[in-house]
């Protein structure tokens, strides 16, 4: 029986290390998406004291939805010795499709 309790035991152990390293990869891989929302609540939000925080970072234009993202989050593509940004992979995605057709 103290064999079963011992299994029991570190089978709950390796749970909750397994949880614990999911939850690190999660933050890893949701971080794009949670910048992406951050835009979009900014751009919304008009009141002055919310954004004096984002003054330090230059904002760039995306053009494929006309949102204000910060440079350092934003995705770039370069074409024809201008860089242009993207508040989303999917912009990206857009733009580059949009100047092959
Ligand atoms: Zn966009």
């Amino acid at each position: 029986m103290d064999l079963v309790l011992n299994f029991i035991r570190f089978y709950l152990i390796f749970l909750a290390v397994k949880v614990f390293i999911n939850s690190l990869f999660k933050i890893k891989v949701v971080t794009p998406r949670e910048v992406e929302e951050e835009v979009n609540q900014s751009s919304t939000d008009r009141f002055p004291e919310a954004n004096i925080k984002e003054v330090a970072v230059e904002m760039v234009l995306d053009e494929i939805c006309n949102t204000y993202v910060p440079k350092n989050k934003a995705y770039q593509v370069v074409r024809d010795d201008a860089t242009h940004y993207f508040c989303s992979w999917e912009c990206r995605e857009k733009f580059i499709e949009g100047n092959m057709n």
